[in-house]
């Protein structure tokens, strides 16, 4: 083994090798459908573990335990201040196993060690914490009102914020334990109840920490996992009559279904959906700044990131200097597993992954497009995909318009700031947008000119526990984060009194 490769924890080891079954009402159940789902480790393409497929059956089960717990109250009846100690005591024991979590995500999704570190437990404690404290904050607001009759009634009146009721939580494959947390801890933090899918490539880490919310306190059948398919577990969760709120995140074709049936019974959602984000680097920026933040901002977690920046404009006199530089430090990055620290691009999540962004690189080397590609990794039948930068692609090529969501960005001249301002809202996406420049007008200007729910100035896809987060245009509903981030998971009710 060399001195940068990690080793794997005896704890993970045992983890991997359980006959894994469905966390519902506070246990380990069987699934009735007698199939398994393989998990592989995109590093090498073997298997490493295997998961329940959930039936609709079993997604009835979940939910009904978890309709049970709301309805006895025993959660979202607990004092505030306890629920909020429950919560941060949860958020103790994930740190706690912080190591064994980091390398289980590691092995299913393929991501550097050091963003499991950094980013799936770091950011994660931190959200986990931020949203427990959230618990004890949850207010109304009292009302004057003018209600003329009967003439001499007086009224009074004031709103309170109650817990919607069972959560179905839906996430996708790129940051599972991080975005898992972002639907359990409002769900909980609020008064509600989960049922969560993980995605089925990256199931293991949503399944160890539900037995650390058990061990923490939180009630059976309060937080209860369901693993399974997309088309089949996953639409019976969303589907199912007793769901009062979904919290999706993953692509904007799977969102726009699931709002679509959500439509029939009026269920709440909330969609983080994809985006195709645009960076706007005007010819005052400081090189140096750019390269280094949009290196982070393109290829961390090899490009799969809903926030990452894959198109990026760049004003005429700074276009040449900045090409050879982005190709400079393309051509530096060590691509190999991410349990090898010292590798800077890791494996995609999966082979279908790699194979569908091969087809976005083959089409346009095939249209004659410039393709400057850095390391192609080790070959040892793991899912890896050289990072690679695409130079002024033709407009009508799918990796123009369509999220690739790999390590693979565009690099686009444009003549002037106004005309990356048009290439950059020509998109049906507004995840998140950047602008580069040392001149703090233009800065507040584009600012406000780009269509993103997020907009970064000199930085682009860092995010914050207390910083809104969420799409415009076909990018999503609903914000996640920040202080209102429990608004939508309560129901706002007016009670009106006369006296
Ligand atoms: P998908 O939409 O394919 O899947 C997301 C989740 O939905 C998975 O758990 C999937 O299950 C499940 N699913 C699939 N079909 C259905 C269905 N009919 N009903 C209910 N659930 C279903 O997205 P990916 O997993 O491929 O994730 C990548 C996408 O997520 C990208 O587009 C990315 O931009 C987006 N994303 C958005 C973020 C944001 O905050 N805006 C953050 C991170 C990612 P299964 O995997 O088992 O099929």
């Amino acid at each position: 083994m060399s001195a940068t490769q990690v080793e794997i924890l005896e704890s993970v080891s045992r983890f991997l090798q359980r006959s894994h079954g469905l966390y519902i009402d506070g246990r380990w159940q069987e699934s009735t459908a007698a199939g398994r789902m393989a998990v592989w480790n995109p590093a090498d393409g073997r298997q490493i573990a295997s998961v329940a497929d959930a039936s609709a059956d079993d997604v009835n089960r979940a939910v009904n335990s978890a309709r049970h717990a709301f309805e006895s109250r025993i959660w979202a009846d607990m004092l505030p201040a306890i629920r909020e100690r429950v919560l941060l005591r949860f958020a103790d024991l994930v740190e706690q196993h912080a190591e064994e979590l980091a390398q289980l995500e590691t092995l299913e999704q393929g991501k550097s060690i050091a963003i499991s570190r950094a980013f799936e437990l770091g950011c994660t404690l931190n959200w986990m914490r931020y949203t427990a404290g959230l618990t004890t904050k949850i207010s109304g607001r009292t009302l004057e009102l003018s209600i003329p009759m009967p003439e001499g009634a007086r009224y009074q009146a004031w709103t309170r914020k109650e817990p919607t009721g069972v959560v179905a939580g839906i996430v996708p494959w790129n940051f599972p334990l991080m975005i898992g947390m972002w639907k359990v801890m409002p769900a909980l933090a609020a008064g509600c109840v989960i049922v969560i899918k993980p995605s089925e490539t990256t199931p293991l880490t949503l399944l160890r920490v539900a037995e650390l919310a058990s061990e923490a306190g939180v009630p059976d059948g309060v937080f209860n996992v369901v693993t399974g398919q997309g088309s089949t577990c996953g639409a019976a969760l969303v589907n199912h009559p007793a769901v009062a709120k979904v919290s999706f995140t993953g692509s904007t074709q799977t969102g726009k279904q699931i709002a679509r049936s959500a439509a029939d019974r009026l269920t709440r959602v909330t969609l983080e959906l994809g985006g195709k984000n645009p960076a706007l680097v005007l010819k005052d920026a400081d090189p140096v700044l750019v390269v280094e933040g949009l290196m982070t901002g393109s290829f961390l977690n090899q490009g799969q990131v809903c926030a990452a920046s894959s198109r990026i404009y760049i004003e005429a006199p700074l276009f040449d200097r900045l090409t050879a530089d982005f190709e400079q430090a393309v051509k530096s990055l060590k691509v190999g597993p991410g349990l090898d620290a010292s590798a800077h691009i890791n494996p995609v999540v999966s082979l279908a992954h790699q194979h569908k962004i091969g087809a976005f690189i083959d089409e346009a080397r095939a249209s004659g497009a410039t393709l400057l590609s850095g390391d192609a990794g080790p070959g040892n039948g793991g899912f890896y995909v050289a990072p690679t930068l695409v130079v002024n692609p033709d407009a009508g090529l799918r990796l123009v318009r369509e999220e690739v969501f790999g390590p693979v960005i565009n690099l686009v001249r444009v003549a002037d700031a106004a005309e990356g301002l048009r290439l950059a809202n020509d998109t049906e996406y507004g995840l998140t947008a950047s602008v580069w420049t040392q001149n703090l007008g233009q800065a507040l200007d584009y600012s406000a000119r780009l269509q993103a729910g997020t907009v970064w100035i000199n930085s682009h896809t860092l995010i914050d526990a207390n910083l809104p987060f969420g799409g415009m245009k076909q990018s999503g509903t609903g914000r996640d984060f920040g202080p209102d981030w429990l608004d939508g998971y309560c129901e706002e009710k007016s009670v009106c009194v006369r006296y």
